[in-house]
């Protein structure tokens, strides 16, 4: 008995000394651990014994038995390390190699210049407003002061989408909505899309327009200097000249034309400014009593001024743009500079 057991255990170790894989491994351990295995029968002699050497023997068996279990599970080890290692090896990255880049859109130079006038106005109390673009006749013409027969309708050239509703020809509508939701003070600005029949390299059938509206006690003309020589000079450097035109808007009174020291030539001359050293930037008056009376405003009690300028020309300017379609034409190669 003694000697089987020890024939079994050497036969066994010396099987498992070239065992690679878990499949023969497994092989091996029904092969002599299983229940029909080698150790089970040797096991069934266990019977014919005497019941002194029964014992022994069956004690010898057992530590057999623990003896290949440690073996088998050993091996078992080493086996999936050595499996782990290899799949690591085969699938390691190398770090060092350039990645495939995702193209990360970029801001479009309209909606940047929006968002940094509309965070000067922010810095100086404005808050933003909007309006609808399908607007009614009334907003977009009649409150602000221009009837049906007035001559500057012919200003601008209108979508109209039926007798009494047009694409918005400016953002100035906003002003009217805002004064008849509230009570003066007012102080927004409202940037936005507009529309016009209009199309060649300095026009566009769809433009933008930032307008600003400031009504409260005791606003005078030299406020609205003020306001907007302060923004001007954030946004295209300080010490940038501005000058102030007469001019007409039939909802302002008395109106202005502002001007800015050429930012190319620095009011030295150039191509950009047609040799005059300024650059026309924005219109803007103190509001008419008419458009007032429109919004049931007391005109005796409150002043205030409006002002609008076209964020496509302010673009150009600032990004150095000759062509304005440039900026509806979508193409990435243009975009992604700024
Ligand atoms: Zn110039």
């Amino acid at each position: 008995m003694k000697e089987k057991l020890e024939a079994l255990l050497q036969g066994a170790l010396v099987e498992l000394s070239t065992v690679s894989t878990e499949e023969t491994l497994h092989e091996l351990r029904v092969k002599y651990l299983g229940k029909k295995g080698l150790l089970t029968s040797v096991m069934k002699g266990l019977g014919s014994l005497s019941p002194e050497e029964r014992p022994v023997a069956g004690q010898m068996a057992n530590v057999v038995k623990v003896q290949l279990e440690e073996r088998l599970e050993g091996i078992l080890q080493d086996i999936r390390e050595r499996d782990k290692e290899q799949k690591l090896r085969n699938e390691r990255l190398d770090v060092t190699l350039p990645g495939r880049r995702r193209p990360v859109g970029t801001k479009h130079p309209v909606s940047l210049v929006i968002e940094e006038i509309s965070e000067i106005f922010a810095g100086l109390g404005f808050k933003v407003a909007e309006g609808p673009e399908i607007e009614m006749d009334y907003y977009n013409f009649e409150a602000l002061n221009i009837p049906k027969d007035h001559p500057a309708r012919d200003m601008q050239d209108t979508f109209f989408v039926s007798e009494s509703v047009v694409l918005r020809t400016h953002t100035s509508p906003v002003q009217i909505r805002t004064m008849l939701k509230q009570p003066p003070p007012v102080r927004i600005i409202a940037p936005g899309t507009v529309y016009r029949c209009d199309s060649d390299a300095t026009h566009s059938p769809m433009f933008h327009q930032i307008e600003g509206l400031l009504v409260d006690k005791g606003i005078t003309f030299g406020d609205l200097k003020g306001i907007l020589t302060i923004f001007l000079n954030q946004y295209f450097g300080s010490g940038t000249g501005v000058r102030l035109r007469p001019s007409f808007f039939p909802f302002t009174e008395p109106s202005a034309e502002v001007d800015i020291a050429c930012v190319m030539c620095k009011g030295k001359g150039c191509r950009i400014c047609k040799n005059t050293g300024w650059l026309e930037i924005l219109g803007a008056g103190m509001v008419d009593p008419e458009v007032y009376r429109h919004v049931s405003y007391d005109s005796e009690t409150f002043t205030g001024f409006a002002f609008g300028m076209g964020i496509e020309r302010i673009a150009m300017l600032r990004y150095g743009i000759s062509d304005m379609r440039l900026l509806f034409e979508n193409d990435l190669r243009f975009l992604s500079q700024f």
